[in-house]
């Protein structure tokens, strides 16, 4: 490898580098703890899949360039300069890496290997071994976000085709896809389609919520790439919408990583206060159902159901109760996952794997501990509040051959409110 890359590379490392990347970097235990806590390790027995094996390449470069003892002694000290080898291996382990946190809740000394993997993206980008596909979908969709005037029209005759197929839909004349609303009180930020956007309408509508649609989807392909100011520039778009229209609160849709964006990470990227709450839909669902906003009949959902918390949403996320009431409310026969919460298993879609065609093996296989769950349940529906476990595990319906059908938490609500 020349070493103007491996300069890049260390350079991107050291810019990086902070006393919790270092902490991380240097106690590893190898008690290989983390293994049994990683489904794609789990599912495909694969050593670069282990999340202290994914750690360790970026170790080797630290010690290498940023310890004494690895710089003088490199043998002894396992330090290494990166080569092709480590690039290529690194690639998989990292773009791999749904970034679940599950191998961090069972390690002993909470070592977030997403994290690490993270920084790894950055290294990859700067030695010009980024995912292509994942970056080109950000540039898209930055591209969208700097030249509005191109798009706004046929966006905007789009959502009123959307508006006119509801109204059809539900007989309902007075039902509304509103866009551009100044003094709205919600922004709600869908996903491409019209997928999330009927649903969460006729929920609004139900609720006499004031509200106006982005002109924006809330996925983030920037964050999935690994470039920071990429999925900074993504999440701006949205965010300086809802500044414009003045909204008093942004509502991300049942979309994990977006979710985890605009309510956890956007603040610190930005270094500033955003002048607005930031909800998670199911939470404003919730709170519709508290105030009694919205009339659902219980036990609306006769088959076994279960739910599944999107690592984003859930341990990442923190929101795992409100979908719980949600569905416990609307469900006959509700059957959690075991185990849930904290300690849910990722269904392996995250992290833009079910984007990557060159993964899909991996990504298939990665799955095997999310049906075992679910025939566990023998539940026949499967509710997730994530367009990627979504996808993950309609993907997994067919390859196991599961009697399951997944679903949207708000396509439930809808049938809830029939
Ligand atoms: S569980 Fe933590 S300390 Fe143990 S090997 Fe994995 S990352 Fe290292
Ligand atoms: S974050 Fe998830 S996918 Fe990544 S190494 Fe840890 S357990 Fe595995």
């Amino acid at each position: 490898m020349e070493k103007v890359t491996v300069d890049t590379m260390v350079g991107v490392l050291d810019k990086r580098m902070h006393r919790q990347l270092k902490q991380y970097l240097d106690i590893c235990a190898r008690c290989a703890i983390c293994k049994d806590a990683c489904h794609q390790y789990v599912g495909t027995g694969d050593f670069k899949y282990l999340p202290a094996r994914r750690a360790e390449l970026i170790r080797q470069v630290y010690k290498k360039y940023f310890t004494k003892t690895g710089q003088f002694v490199p043998a002894l000290y396992e330090a290494r300069d990166p080569d092709d080898n480590l690039l290529q291996e690194l690639y998989e382990s990292t773009y791999g890496c749904t970034g679940c946190r599950r191998c961090m809740y069972f390690c002993p000394f909470s070592i977030d290997t997403a994290w690490i993997a993270a920084v790894a993206k950055g290294m990859l980008i700067a030695a010009g071994h980024g995912n292509e596909m994942l970056g080109q979908l950000a540039d898209a969709a930055i591209f969208k976000g700097d030249s509005p005037e191109m798009f706004h029209d046929v966006l905007v005759e789009g959502f009123k085709g959307i508006e006119a197929e509801l109204r059809d839909e539900t007989g309902d004349d007075t039902i509304e896809v509103p866009v551009d609303v100044k003094g709205a009180e919600m922004l709600y930020v869908g996903l491409a389609g019209s997928h999330t956007i009927k649903p969460a309408a006729r929920i609004f509508h139900a609720a006499g919520q004031s509200w106006t649609l982005s002109l924006y989807e809330a996925a983030n392909y920037g964050l999935f790439f690994g470039d920071g100011e990429k999925a900074k520039k993504i999440a701006k778009r949205f965010i300086d919408e809802a500044v414009e229209l003045g909204v008093k609160e942004v509502v991300i849709t049942e979309c994990g990583h977006a979710y985890r964006v605009a309510k956890i990470f956007y603040e610190s990227w930005a270094g500033e206060k955003l002048p607005f709450k930031v909800s998670h839909i199911l939470d404003v669902i919730d709170r519709f159902m508290a105030e009694g906003r919205l009339e659902l009949k219980p036990g609306a959902i006769a088959e076994p159901i279960t739910y599944h918390d999107p690592c984003q949403v859930g341990r990442n996320g923190g929101l795992y109760e409100a979908p719980r009431r949600i569905v416990t409310a609307i469900a006959a026969d509700f059957r959690d996952l075991t185990p849930n919460r904290a300690e849910q298993w990722c269904c392996g879609g995250g992290g833009g794997l079910v984007a990557l065609t060159d993964m899909n093996d991996m990504r298939l296989k990665s799955g095997a501990k999310k049906v075992e769950q679910i025939r566990a349940t023998g539940a026949t529906v499967i509710a997730s509040p994530c367009e990627n476990c979504r996808l993950q595990m309609e993907d997994l319906v067919n390859e196991y051959d599961l009697d399951l059908k997944v679903m949207a938490v708000m396509d439930l609500v809808v049938e809830a409110m029939d």
